[in-house]
């Protein structure tokens, strides 16, 4: 099935403007991108088996990719509400999430999956447990999805992050690559987690077997302590020597305390850091130092962690807030543009969970696409030169009129074509009752 978009506006990451035109997709994949012009548009007319016309009044993005979230914490949302990361993780959400089954695990992505859809996310990456079925709710969607194992040590119980690892690399065997929808990562949870002996194992067995690790790094000053006064190393140190500058590719969660001037020490090539303005701001972690890394060539995603911190799976909140927020800590209108914070979300993110040729809106790439609905009195004045900063300051995710993944259709004006949204809703809602009984 062959679908054209007629008449729209088409923008990504990599243009410095946005061009006004078709594009046309079919087995998965983005077949034409081309400029306006009645001669081609005439000719495309006939390869499409479904022409949606834009009038010029819509716009195709590529697909969001949320670089780091928890899906399933959509179960565990409201619990705790501002509280430090600490008492809110050790007294709120870990009892809860200790009752967490891994039926509620596969409803309770699904509900984030929901969400992540309707806001035009088409691939997400997900640190949880039961990972399986995580992977299954993916797949049954159709939604991409980047997958790890959260490791993290017990001091009662010696050998978990044993069994974690075991569990990891089987999801490796089981589903890395499936279907060109899945990748799959090493996930230790985080240095303060972890032990160095342990982090050292899981630097290993990412290099053995070809996998990125995807861990929180320096999300808290806490964490920094840690890793100074407990462990006595630096953090560029820590890096180096447990090996995981050594993974294929690292991608590091909130980087807060990470400074640009390690940027030289580090593997720029290797790494990915993962902006989450929001949940930084919600918690009071703090203000990672994003326009100096962008200054140093860093690949940098955007991500809207777990939705018990955030509290929204909506990237659209996070392009707005990462571009306002550096303007306003480093007093510089000009530092993080919108194009900026689009390609975050969508190439930069794509490209660090081994996602190749996705990102963008270009011939021969994934059909991952968002289509939006400028048809509102916020984008009148927007134009080919100025739709990104529209889409980014004036725009918000109730303008998605449409979520595509691999040419098909996940989410099209309020319909989920592959989800059952009551039914999700209402074992989510089950499930909740039964982990806060
Ligand atoms: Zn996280």
């Amino acid at each position: 099935m062959a679908t054209l978009f007629k008449d729209v506006y088409i923008l990504d990451g990599s243009r410095e403007k946005a061009a006004l035109g078709h594009v046309l997709v079919s087995k998965g994949r983005i077949v034409s991108v081309t400029e306006a012009g009645a001669e081609q548009s005439a000719d495309l007319n006939l390869k499409a088996d479904k022409i949606i016309s834009g009038h010029k009044r819509m716009a195709v993005l590529p697909g969001f990719v949320n670089a780091h979230t928890h899906a399933a914490m959509t179960l565990v949302r409201g619990l705790g509400e501002e509280a430090p990361l600490m008492e809110w993780l050790t007294e709120k959400v870990w009892p809860v999430e200790a009752k967490l089954t891994a039926e509620h695990i596969y409803w309770g992505t699904l509900s984030a999956i929901l969400e992540m859809l309707a806001t035009g996310t088409t691939c997400f990456a997900d640190m949880y447990f039961e990972m399986d079925r995580v992977a299954e709710a993916a797949l049954q969607t159709g939604i991409r999805a980047a997958l790890c194992r959260g490791m993290t040590a017990d001091s009662n119980d010696k050998d978990k992050i044993n069994k974690s690892l075991s569990e990891n690399l089987e999801l490796a065997d089981k589903w890395h690559g499936r279907e060109g929808l899945i990748t799959v990562q090493l996930g230790p949870h985080a240095p303060y987690t972890v032990p160095v002996e342990d982090m050292k194992k899981i630097a290993k067995a990412a290099k053995e077997h070809g996998l990125g690790v995807h861990l929180h790094y320096l999300e808290t000053e806490f964490e920094l302590n840690y890793i100074k006064n407990e462990l006595k190393t630096s953090p560029e140190d820590y890096l180096i020597n447990t090996g995981l500058m050594d993974a294929p590719h690292l991608v590091l969660a909130h980087a807060v305390y990470l400074e640009p001037e390690l940027a030289d020490k580090l593997k720029l090539s290797n790494l990915t850091l993962v902006h989450n303005p929001c949940s930084n701001l919600k918690l009071g972690s703090g203000v990672m130092k994003l326009s100096e890394w962008l200054d140093k060539g860093a690949a940098v995603a955007l991500g809207t962690d777990g939705a018990s911190s955030n509290n929204r799976l909506d990237m659209w909140e996070e392009m707005r807030t990462a571009a306002l927020l550096h303007k306003g800590v480093n007093k510089d209108p000009v530092c993080v543009s919108a194009l900026d914070v689009l390609r975050m979300a969508t190439y930069d993110g794509a490209r660090a969970f081994g996602f190749a040729q996705k990102g963008l809106v270009r011939e021969g790439w994934m059909a991952d696409l968002v289509l939006v609905d400028l048809d509102k009195p916020h984008y009148i004045g927007a134009n080919c030169e100025n739709l990104a900063a529209y889409i980014v300051y004036a725009g918000s995710s109730a303008d998605v009129i449409g979520t595509m993944v691999n040419g098909k259709w996940l989410y099209r004006n309020g319909d989920f074509p592959t989800l059952d949204k009551i039914e999700i809703m209402q074992r989510a809602m089950t499930a909740r009752e039964e982990i806060t009984r």
